[in-house]
């Protein structure tokens, strides 16, 4: 079921309600082919933007393109989009094979080209023989993949997803985002995805545009955006970090009374925030080298399955009060290197993981 992409080209797209600005003067090119996630915080303005896209919003303003095409005035069924919401929006009374078959029924499609995309649709998202089921008698994820069905059944050149496994379990939810993304590259369609979880986000994206206050905050691949966050904004949003406040004085970056070693060119004096990635710190023996260490005491560990989460302590004397988070990979020789709560230990952060953001 291949079809042939199109690029979108989002200029200057602005919404407002009232005096609120759900959008403020988006621009965001969407690559043929690829997918693309929308991540924000709730309320941060991602449907709208999707709903702009998909035609049931319209923006006070802006320019919206697929390929060539202004789509900004057209109406959502002459844009030629499959789209799948949250909450499936399957129609009870109709069964499997007649769900799917329904944007194609509106397209006026013979009743046997039906059969024939509706079984292809069907098999695509590994449903085949349920078409005769009840709506009523499908699972949350069987739902799921209905609603996917009919989104390609018509091999629509752009596919539009808000938040479409957000009703699934967490165990699910993660097989599909993998299945989802094997069927992305598997259809070739352009993909805009809409989801607060940022760990989907990453899993699932060739690239996310982070969106907080109707701004679009960094757009970048899922290693750029979790690596190289733009503003603290996004380092505290993707991920798990420690914010560490520090300060650059002639060149050169100081917490506390220690010296930091830096990934940076620190030019501008200031305050600045250093990102510290939980898994990055590790427990040192004193002698790596292009290291910073810091002497921190143990305040909590938690067993957490594939990794161990120690909440540790920054030397007070050295370093004010700051607490941050460091974990340990769970494998056979964790038990033995395990600090106890209360010991004072030494942790590395390479100079290579460092990074600063403006505070
Ligand atoms: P969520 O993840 O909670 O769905 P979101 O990022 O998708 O959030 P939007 O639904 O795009 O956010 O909403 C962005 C902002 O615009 C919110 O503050 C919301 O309250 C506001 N908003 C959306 N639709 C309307 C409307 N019809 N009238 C007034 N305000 C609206």
């Amino acid at each position: 079921m291949k079809s042939n992409p199109l690029n979108i080209s989002i200029k200057d797209i602005t919404k407002k309600y009232g005096d609120f600005y759900a959008l403020k003067e988006i621009n965001l090119e969407v690559m043929s082919g690829e997918f693309l996630t929308l991540l924000g915080p709730s309320g941060s303005g991602k449907t709208t933007l999707l709903m702009a896209l998909a035609g049931f919003t319209s923006p006070d303003y802006g320019s919206i393109k697929f390929g060539n095409e202004e789509v900004v005035l057209k109406p959502p069924h002459l844009r030629g989009i499959g789209m799948v919401f949250q909450n499936y929006a399957l129609f009870p009374h109709m069964n499997v094979e007649q769900n799917v078959g329904y944007p194609q029924k509106l397209r006026g499609v013979s009743k046997s080209s039906i059969k024939e995309t509706v079984d292809e649709a069907l098999s695509t998202v590994k449903l085949d023989g349920l078409g005769h089921r009840g709506v009523s008698e499908l699972s949350g994820g069987q739902k799921q993949r209905v609603a996917l069905a009919r989104a390609i059944v018509f091999k629509p050149k752009i596919l539009l997803m808000d938040e479409p496994l957000s009703a699934l379990d967490k165990k699910l939810r993660e097989e599909m985002q993998i299945e989802l993304r094997h069927l992305h590259d598997s259809l070739n369609i352009t993909t805009v995805y809409v989801t607060h979880d940022q760990k989907e986000a990453l899993t699932m994206s060739d690239r996310i545009a982070v969106i907080n206050e109707g701004s679009l905050m960094q757009l970048g691949t899922p290693t750029e955006i979790y690596n190289y966050p733009n503003n603290s904004f996004i380092a505290d949003f993707i991920g798990e970090s420690s914010l560490i406040p520090i300060k650059v004085k002639d060149k050169c970056a100081q917490l506390g009374a220690l010296k930091l070693l830096v990934n940076h060119k620190v030019d501008f004096d200031g305050d600045y925030l250093l990102v510290i990635r939980p898994e990055k710190l590790f427990l040192s023996t004193g002698n790596e080298i292009n290291t910073n260490f810091f002497v921190v005491s143990v305040l909590e560990s938690i067993f957490q399955g594939e990794s161990q989460l120690l909440v540790i302590k920054l030397d007070s004397k050295l370093f004010g009060e700051q607490t941050l988070q460091m974990r340990i990979a769970n494998g056979t020789d964790l038990k033995e290197k395990l600090p106890a709560v209360g010991e004072k230990i030494s942790v590395g952060l390479r100079m290579a993981d460092t990074f600063l953001v403006e505070k």
